[in-house]
């Protein structure tokens, strides 16, 4: 594989930009081998500047359930362009796109569009701070709720690989207020909330994690939680900024039918444009500035271009049977890929939910944190690079996700196959 234009640009970037990147996970210290730079994206397909091509399975980390460069979005997005980057005032399309999220997720009452999923998890916790005039909250570890101080600790994504679950720069003061609990644990989350009544805000949660590799909720444990915050009169807050519209229509909230009271949305509703939001209960909402005294803000929040994109976005998921196609495309190359892997004799755990899939090379079922610790990721490395050598672009970490897009054809899925089978064999 060429890979001159790519290297000399990540020895330029390096000299410029932290590590040659603006987000941790692109540098592909977890797997080796230096990044490749891209040049474009047409439905599944990356070209990157050396001119190789690759199957997409990252879609820009979720966002790009369409695939790449779409049409429909791209000429919404020309036509509000020639109107206006930006003008800090309302639009209209900022109506249409609360009204279009609150119509596919019904437990969203009212909704505030901001730019990325970081600021939507951030601000929904000051919600629920404001509004319970409580400080704690409950996390889990292994769950990523974006880049917040306070919600740096055991934060799985980039934060996992690189070692630093608590990044330098984070005050011990500032992390003092959140509490860590394990995922799939109804038991561990119960104990804090007894111990620390009258305390705990909020209680965050991916409710299927996607930061750790793909981790579903177990049995009730979404359910369970939802007693537990209402018994102590905590603000359950579903982090579905990567899993909704990415497990299904409305979310995972509309999957496991439990109903949060707030809910941070990002990536898919922006269409590959910046965009992040937080929503639900009016009661709680309503304490947002200027209707309240919380205060949040954004001069680019609400953002018409990123509004088309989104609203382009979410027209095509609604469309009839969009969920179930691709349901149907994950099954069919999660079951090629667990043949392959029974095939190979390494012991592996495999999860998919809707669009969201992954796998682990590991002895163990994975149900936590913890568990999905102990995977192979010098073996996960390899496999990354002999997928990369046939043409397929997985998540250069083992504790991603990978992305299933409508524009993923059968005879992509097949040449997956295929290339999966090969990198199996070659490790
Ligand atoms: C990606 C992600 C975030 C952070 O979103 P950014 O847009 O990267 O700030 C927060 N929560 C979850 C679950 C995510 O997957």
């Amino acid at each position: 594989m060429q890979n001159q234009q790519s290297n000399r640009l990540f020895a330029r970037a390096q000299a410029s930009i932290p590590g040659g990147v603006n987000s941790p996970v692109r540098a592909f210290q977890s797997v080796g081998g230096n990044p490749l730079f891209i040049a474009s994206g047409k439905g599944s397909q990356l070209t990157d500047v050396d001119g190789n091509r690759f199957l997409d399975y990252v879609g820009s980390w979720g966002p790009l359930i369409l695939g790449h460069a779409h049409e429909p979005t791209l000429k919404r997005i020309a036509s509000v362009m020639a109107r206006g980057l930006s003008f800090g005032a309302p639009t209209e399309l900022e109506v249409l796109l609360a009204e279009k999220i609150k119509e596919l997720m019904p437990n969203i009452e009212m909704i505030r569009m901001v730019n990325s999923g970081t600021e939507a998890t951030m601000s929904a916790i000051r919600a629920a701070r404001g509004y319970t005039g409580r400080d704690k909250i409950i996390k889990f570890t292994g769950c990523y709720h974006g880049h917040a101080d306070y919600l740096l600790v055991q934060a799985g994504s980039g934060a996992t690989t690189l070692g630093a679950p608590n990044s330098p720069g984070v005050p011990a003061s500032f992390v003092a207020e959140t509490l860590l609990a394990k995922l799939n644990d109804i038991a561990g989350a119960r104990r804090l909330a007894e111990e620390y009544e009258g305390e705990i805000a909020a209680i965050i949660i991916e409710p299927v994690a996607g930061n750790m590799g793909v981790v579903p909720p177990k049995g009730d444990f979404l359910a369970e939680l939802r007693s537990l915050c209402d018994l102590h009169g905590i603000v359950l807050i579903f982090d579905e900024v990567m899993c909704g519209f990415r497990v299904g229509l409305g979310g995972a909230q509309g999957l496991y039918h439990v109903q949060p009271d707030l809910t941070a949305l990002g990536k898919v509703i922006g269409g590959g444009m910046p965009v992040g939001a937080y929503g639900g209960k009016k009661a709680i909402m309503e304490q947002i500035s200027p209707s309240g005294k919380i205060y949040q803000a954004g001069t680019l929040s609400g953002n018409p271009v990123a509004m088309a994109a989104g609203l382009a976005t979410l027209e095509e998921v609604s469309q009839p049977g969009f969920y179930e196609e691709l349901g149907r495309k994950v099954s069919w190359l999660t079951n090629e890929m667990k043949d392959a892997l029974q095939a190979s004799g390494r012991p592996y755990c495999l999860n998919a939910v809707g669009s969201m899939f992954g796998f682990w090379f590991i002895e163990e079922e994975v149900h936590d944190y913890e568990t999905a610790l102990r995977c192979d990721t010098v073996l996960y490395g390899k496999y990354f690079r002999e997928m990369l050598l046939r043409g397929v672009y997985m998540a250069p970490s083992a504790f991603e996700a990978a992305f299933m897009s409508a524009a993923h054809s059968d005879a992509d899925l097949e040449e997956t196959a295929k290339a999966f089978q090969g990198a199996l064999r070659a490790l």
